[in-house]
């Protein structure tokens, strides 16, 4: 096991693997930015190191500072979080040739699963089933482009190789609008991700987005730990998750999580990573594969027991899988609502002091946050302040405890997003369970459409 550890992030899940650490027996180091110097996390760690001003492309994305850090502070390893620089396949290779640990896959496999149309090649090739589309990237002559998507059948979606972050996506409903829409992603890709290069598939109407957790050592052995419920998001943004996904059986979710784990045998993958799927008419289309641990980790570790931190922590220190895929069992129901400092249904942010907070507890609740009392939100990063998650045998009981934890969730000072939680706690298509990834768009948009006719 390492000695010492730099966490390269902020925020919730800078705490979250500084836990892990301490229970690994395993010196922390925290890297922050001037605006952070006052969080939690930093004031736990071992050590400390301030790597640059507010903005994170001065502090949490200025590799040298990082690199440096680690340097002046003697840790083995570096754990990316999420976000950030977790994904960039240059940071992981700076940080292995510097003689330091990227706590993460390879950084060839970062490289192949942020080109989503290498990543749709490999996992094509590993039998994972994709969304149809074009043969990788589409050529320049138009013709064939026409042909490509008469082939797959309108409406299309034209996507980035290089996109992330729901950008460099347009969705297309006729021939005519066709070439003007690749030629306006083309350019859009050129500028956001200096790749030029766009593929095209068909567009699923009315998908949910259902996601595979998987764990792999670096001596080939894979396991998959159940899978997640991410449908309810606005802006492509996740707001609620869930374990077990509603509504769908065992055995088909078996089928799928195998091929993920077959999948990251046949490209050597090692830590943890996601295989995000849209599922419709019980079919799953993969369309991308994180390479890091994901904000909604923490649904999968109550329902299948696994610190997901940890073991990503000992299979990067060479450790094999203590894990084998008959030990892991799904049992009861998890949900995660996430809390955003922001006005909860214009969505403005809204940082700021914190002058009163009362996290809530009580059995089945867990609350990841860094937030304390007295505790200012810089304003200079994401949104999200910290995460519920509650459990219960079932989903019923799951939802009942859920609701309970944020009506005790006491966050003064600032606004919060527990009131549109609240709400979707009591929205009966959310208490059927198995809604779309367009439902709270559906809903937001009704709301406002209501609202201003009240007004
Ligand atoms: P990013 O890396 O930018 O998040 P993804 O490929 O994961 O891009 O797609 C983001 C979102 O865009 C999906 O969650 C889904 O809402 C929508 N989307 C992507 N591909 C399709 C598709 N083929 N059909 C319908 N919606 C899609």
């Amino acid at each position: 096991m390492f000695g010492k550890i730099l966490i390269a992030n902020r925020g919730e899940i800078a705490l979250r693997i500084l836990r892990a650490c301490r229970e690994l027996g395993v010196r922390t180091v925290a890297v922050h930015s001037v605006a952070d110097s006052e969080a939690k996390y930093v004031k736990l760690a071992d050590e400390s190191v301030c790597i640059g001003p507010a903005p994170s492309a001065q502090s949490y994305l200025n590799v040298p500072a990082i690199i440096s850090a680690a340097e002046v502070s003697d840790a083995e390893a570096i754990h990316p979080g999420y976000g950030f620089l977790s994904e960039n396949a240059d940071f992981a290779e700076r940080v292995e040739k510097s003689g330091f640990v990227f706590i993460g896959p390879r950084p060839e496999t970062i490289r192949l699963m942020g080109d989503k149309v290498c990543a749709k090649d490999a996992m094509k090739a590993a039998n994972v089933p994709c969304v149809p589309g074009s043969e990788g990237a589409l050529p320049d002559d138009a013709k064939e482009i026409v042909r490509i998507a008469r082939s797959v059948g309108y409406p299309v979606i034209i996507k980035a190789a290089g996109g992330g972050g729901g950008r460099g996506m347009r969705v297309v409903h006729t021939e005519a609008a066709l070439i003007n829409a690749v030629q306006t992603t083309r350019a859009e890709a050129q500028a956001a991700f200096s790749n030029p290069e766009v593929y095209l598939e068909k567009y699923l109407e009315n998908p949910r987005h259902i996601e595979i957790q998987v764990l792999a050592d670096s001596h080939r052995n894979a396991v998959w730990l159940g899978e997640r419920d991410c449908s309810m998001q606005r802006r492509h943004q996740k707001v609620i998750e869930e374990a077990p996904a509603p509504e769908i059986q065992r055995r088909v979710i078996a089928r799928i999580g195998d091929r993920c784990a077959e999948a990251c045998r046949a490209i050597n993958y090692r830590g943890a990573g996601t295989f995000e799927f849209l599922y419709e008419n019980n079919e799953f289309y993969f369309i991308e594969m994180n390479t890091r641990v994901q904000v909604e980790h923490p649904v999968t570790e109550l329902v299948t027991g696994v610190d997901i931190v940890q073991e990503q922590i000992r299979v990067a220190a060479g450790e094999k899988l203590r894990l084998r895929q008959r030990d892991i069992e799904m049992r009861g129901h998890a949900i995660e609502c996430r809390i955003n400092a922001e006005d909860p249904f214009k969505f403005t942010p809204s940082p700021g002091k914190i002058h009163t907070y009362h996290p809530p507890g009580g059995p089945g609740i867990r609350v990841d946050s860094h937030v304390y009392q007295g505790y200012t939100v810089p304003p200079h990063y994401d949104s999200m302040v910290g995460k519920v998650i509650a459990y219960g045998d079932t989903r019923d009981q799951a939802i009942r405890r859920m609701r309970i934890a944020l009506s005790e969730m006491i966050v003064e000072g600032i606004k919060t997003n527990i009131p549109l939680h609240q709400d979707l706690l009591q929205d009966a298509r959310f208490l059927t369970g198995g809604t779309s990834i367009h439902y709270l768009e559906q809903k937001l948009a009704a709301r406002h459409e209501a609202n201003k006719g009240n007004s």
